[in-house]
């Protein structure tokens, strides 16, 4: 496509236009812009213990704005208390204390109850929680308690309310009665394992491993995924009300939340750096180190080259509820408005609706630049070739005589040169011939100068039918031509000469009603090797043109 024709300036501008008008759709229309609104939703997030790694992905939501481009103004709270009691997050989100919470598989329990609870996102896909206990305590399978003191979460505990599905579960796989356990209720201190005054206890493969090592002792974990009990480890969750009155804040806190996840997970880094600078952790063990590893570990547990961060597997959801049913923990429960399905909602049709805008109008907008680009460039091209056809008369005009339409003196003594350089090159012979048009100011006295124009035009027709095609004629002044003769020998050009005199004498010049005879001198000269160059030998068919004229006209002379 040819862009020239316009200006340049005019062009730019027009591109700016269209980039303004498509900018200022798309701060209209996006739904950046669409949750931006001017004052944030402010929301509370619900951790269910103390900061560290494990949710990282809310820290660098926060972190990098992510948050903040949804519109929203996030407190992300710790599961302690001022006065270090642990918070249910389950619970504070029910009683609308907060507005999403972190929490585990067991949050099924409180659905069954009939809560209005609903898992947006199962961020950990493997569950970490492990049962720990020391080397020196000798065992490593759960079947070898027997009575050893252990701290589990069962529902005789102080933390009962925490009844964690895995345990239950591994115990019953293991084939032991948790009634003649000598269990005591959970403290989660590592002091009371490394006492002795418990020999199991819960604890997650990401932290306590790391921790008692640190603390130079050799800690065994046991895993209930040994025992076939694979449930979901962190999933966020949020009031059903919520998502009912406010779904598009809540499926913005959602993708936020998930964007933060996959940065923390790319940035591992970045985010530790965070969290030990700006957050409070329950002590120096909560350390960099510490974060690190826990990151890794972590993403073990999240599997996200496996599973897109946040999947919410239905089927397996089913199995985890028939586990829980098993094992008492819940009656028969339908799943039913207890997991989230990112779709169509209103506000989904509203954005889905804002998109086909944006298309229809780069659509429309597209097809009025490519006609605007049609139309300048015809409008190049009708331009271009007046351009060239001005040129050609240019061209013409500085080359060709107007009378005549023969070749004027000036190239002539041009193409002169070069002839006689290529006939020399060649070895050829060369003739120019020069003719005068005879007492031609008597004709122009007689019937007047345009009578006298149309005898010179029909000399000049007449003549270039005797001349062959090769052969250069030109009108070199006034009532004076030359002719160049390629490869022709003097007495060849005499013939054509004397064919040229008797024709013109023969032709009646009809003007008017007025008839003119008119004749011509020739004089004819072949080129020779004492030429110097072109315009000798035209000096000397001068000469000879003179001397034609002295022996009485209508002749030639060589
Ligand atoms: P001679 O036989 O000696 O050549 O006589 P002549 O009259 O042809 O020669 P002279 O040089 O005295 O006059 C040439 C005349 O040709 C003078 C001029 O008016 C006329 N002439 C020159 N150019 C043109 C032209 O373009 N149109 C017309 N009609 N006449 C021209
Ligand atoms: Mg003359
Ligand atoms: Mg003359």
């Amino acid at each position: 496509m040819i862009f020239t024709g316009c200006s340049g300036s005019s062009f730019r501008k027009y591109v700016q236009r269209i980039a303004i008008v498509f900018a200022l759709l798309f701060v209209g229309f996006s739904p950046v812009a669409l949750a931006n609104s001017p004052t944030p939703y402010k929301v509370i997030l619900q951790l269910p213990w103390h900061h560290q790694f494990q949710f990282a992905g809310y820290y660098a939501a926060q972190q990098q704005g992510f948050y903040q481009e949804a519109g929203l103004d996030v407190e992300i709270r710790s599961g302690f208390f001022n006065n270090n009691q642990l918070a249910n997050s389950a619970e504070e989100v029910v009683f609308q204390r907060a507005h999403f919470g972190v929490a585990r598989s067991e949050l099924l329990i409180h659905h069954a109850r009939g809560l209005p609870v609903v898992v947006l996102a199962n961020i950990v896909q493997r569950s970490p929680t492990v049962f720990i206990t020391l080397e020196e305590y000798g065992f490593e399978r759960l079947e070898d308690i027997g009575d050893r003191p252990i701290s589990l979460t069962l529902p005789d505990a102080t933390y009962g309310n925490l009844l964690s599905a895995e345990t239950l579960g591994a115990l019953k796989a293991a084939g032991l009665n948790i009634n003649s356990l000598n269990n005591h209720s959970p403290t989660w201190k590592l002091e009371d394992l490394i006492e002795g005054n418990t020999q199991l206890m819960p604890g997650w493969a990401t932290d306590e491993p790391y921790m008692l090592e640190r603390m130079g002792h050799r800690p065994v974990t046991i895993s209930p995924l040994d025992y076939g009990i694979d449930l979901y480890g962190d999933l966020l969750f949020t009031h059903q009300q919520l998502l009912i009155e406010n779904p598009s804040k809540v499926e913005a806190f959602r993708a936020a939340s998930l964007r933060g996840w996959r940065y923390a997970l790319d940035n591992p880094d970045s985010v530790i750096e965070y969290i030990v600078e700006n957050l409070q952790t329950p002590g120096p063990l909560y350390d960099a180190d510490f974060f690190i590893y826990e990151a890794q570990q972590l993403r073990q547990f999240m599997q996200p080259e496996l599973i897109e961060i946040g999947y919410i597997n239905p089927d397996r959801w089913q199995a985890i509820a028939d586990l829980m049913e098993e094992l008492e923990m819940i009656q028969q429960v339908s799943l039913d408005g207890f997991l989230y399905q990112p779709s169509t909602s209103s506000d989904e049709w509203q954005k889905l609706w804002n998109w086909l805008v944006i298309a229809l109008l780069m659509l429309l907008t597209t097809f009025a630049l490519i006609g605007w680009l049609h139309r300048s460039n015809r409008k190049l091209v009708l331009e271009i070739r007046k351009k060239e056809h001005t040129e050609k008369e240019l061209i013409e005009l500085a080359t060709l005589d107007p009378l005549t339409g023969l070749m004027n003196r000036l190239s002539f003594n041009e193409i002169l040169q070069q002839s006689v350089k290529q006939a020399r090159q060649l070895q050829q012979p060369l003739c120019v011939m020069m003719l005068d048009a005879d007492n031609f100011k008597q004709i122009n006295d007689t019937y007047g100068h345009l009578a006298g124009d149309v005898v010179l035009k029909n000399i000049a027709t007449l003549v270039r039918t005797l001349i062959r095609t090769d052969d250069i004629a030109c009108r070199f002044g006034g009532e004076e031509f030359a002719f160049i003769l390629t490869n022709t020998r003097l007495n060849t050009a005499h013939l054509i000469a004397q064919r040229i005199v008797n024709e013109i004498a023969d032709t009646i010049n009809q003007v008017n009603d007025i008839e003119i005879l008119c004749t011509v001198s020739i004089g004819l000269a072949e080129l020779n090797s004492s030429d110097k160059d072109g315009i000798s030998l035209l000096n000397r068919a001068d000469t000879y043109l003179y001397k034609a004229k002295d022996l009485g006209r209508n002749q030639i002379a060589t």
